[in-house]
């Protein structure tokens, strides 16, 4: 298998791990048991979008600590479920009408239970024949057996593949390798938003139950926007075929890209939206489901419930704590932060490691960037997977005290190393000129400059 975590990392007993204990968190670093101190450069996987010790979400998790933890949701609603879902709605994109949310602990309960919504939602207008859902490669949805089989992550699907449903996948867009110069960002867009239409027909178009996309590529290819025009044109193909559109925003959501939806930027809104990193920001697990008006009439005007459901959902501390994180992005102006910084970060980047000749792209959005390593640029040929240059950048980073992101290529090779920035939406201007240069730093002794 050549993605996974170390046994001794999360199978734990008694400090058998080989990992630093962390033991607290200062702004946008952490501090392990030793006192050394790690500038955040990426909130694990996107999720740290507040740093590590914001007073204000603090303190509202410790008031509802203190008025109430849990109630079963079969029974009770909560405040703060309520005041959150109120809070997302108002601000969905335009399209989304009104809307409902359902909260789940991660973002893979979030994508079982997209799935789930959308089968619910043809079965309830009586169209019982679309099963099929068709995704992109790469893409990453989540660990559990359903989004595994929606995702295109080839390394994480190989030993798990005789479990998985039958998933049918088109390519996503990667201009990098994939735009030649001759074709125009309109054309490309078209192009390869109409491998849609096509892998529709292939199924039979009465056959398929949902569309599900990243607007933002993360976890699997590192940050990746869409050509412009590409999301407009697969709103229009769902829209004739009568499949539902699942845009998946469980890291590139809830303000990381600049916008607190992603696909606002897009022009257009999904039917079902799900999104976890930046909603908690990590201070408690939580991530969320966002029906839009016509999948919430289509359950109203049917049996009228939901036909999914776990214990914890709903979970009043989460919700709280969630409700806080959100105030304070947009109390606090944060998502001006995020365009700031990240115009400064997209910068820095190219201009102090755009010359280096083992970086092929850099790439993103927002706070939410990638420098994808190659062994040569002209041919963007990649490191064997042998090396685990990824592994070994996010490694040399750590030790000069930086926290990267580093993943390897997951589809069949033919996408290379790269490293992923996510920085807290708190940062300042002094901390993404340390983050790039001790990434280039980085750079420089793993791969010789
Ligand atoms: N979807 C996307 C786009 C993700 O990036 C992830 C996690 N990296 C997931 C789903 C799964 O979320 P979780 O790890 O919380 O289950």
């Amino acid at each position: 298998m050549q993605d996974g975590i170390h046994m001794s990392h999360v199978f734990h007993r008694s400090l058998t791990s080989d990992l630093p204990t962390v033991v607290g968190g200062r702004g946008n670093y952490l501090i392990d048991d030793s006192g050394r101190a790690y500038l955040d450069a990426c909130g694990g996987a996107a999720v740290s979008c507040l740093g590590h010790d914001h007073p204000k979400v603090r303190e509202a998790i410790k008031a509802q600590v203190d008025t109430l933890a849990f109630a079963h949701t079969g029974e009770f609603t909560n405040a703060p479920a309520e005041a959150l879902a109120d809070f997302i709605i108002e601000r969905m994109p335009d399209g989304t009408g009104d809307g409902r949310v359902m909260y789940l602990g991660s973002g893979s309960e979030a994508m079982e239970a997209a799935l789930k919504l959308a089968r619910q939602y043809h079965l309830e207008r009586g169209d019982s024949a679309r099963t099929k859902i068709i995704a992109r490669k790469p893409s990453y949805h989540g660990n559990t057996l359903g989004a595994l089989a929606t995702g295109g992550h080839a390394g994480r699907r190989a030993p798990f593949a005789p479990l998985l449903m039958d998933v049918s996948h088109i390519d996503a867009p990667y201009p990098y390798r994939q735009r030649g110069s001759a074709e125009s960002e309109d054309d490309y867009a078209l192009r390869l938003a109409n491998l849609l239409e096509a892998e529709i027909h292939a199924q039979g178009a009465g056959n398929v139950m949902a569309f599900v996309a990243e607007p933002v590529i993360g976890a699997s290819l590192g940050t990746q926007p869409a050509p412009q025009g590409y999301f407009a044109r697969i709103r229009e193909i769902c829209d004739t075929h009568g499949v539902l559109f699942i845009a998946d925003e469980v890291m590139c959501g809830m303000g990381r890209t600049g916008t607190l939806f992603a696909l606002e930027q897009e022009g257009i809104a999904a039917d079902i939206t799900t999104t976890a990193k930046g909603l908690g920001a990590g201070y408690q697990p939580i991530a969320a489901v966002i029906a839009a008006q016509n999948v919430v009439t289509a359950i109203a005007d049917g049996s009228g419930k939901l036909w999914n459901g776990h214990t914890y959902m709903s979970h009043a501390i989460a919700t709280a704590g969630a409700l806080a994180v959100q105030q304070v992005i947009e109390g606090e102006n944060l998502l001006q932060n995020v365009k700031d910084r990240g115009t400064q970060l997209e910068a820095a980047l190219r201009q102090t490691l755009g010359h280096y000749p083992h970086v092929g792209d850099i790439r993103g959005r927002g706070l939410f960037w990638t420098v994808e390593l190659v062994a040569n640029r002209e041919t963007k040929a990649t490191f064997p997977a042998g090396n685990l240059l990824a592994g070994r950048i996010q490694a040399d980073a750590k030790a000069r005290g930086l926290m990267v992101y580093g993943a390897q290529g997951c589809v069949d090779g033919i996408n290379g190393d790269h490293v992923l920035l996510a920085p807290s939406y708190t940062s300042s201007a002094e901390e993404i000129d340390q983050i790039v240069t001790l990434l280039a730093d980085t750079i420089d002794a793993v791969t010789g400059g």
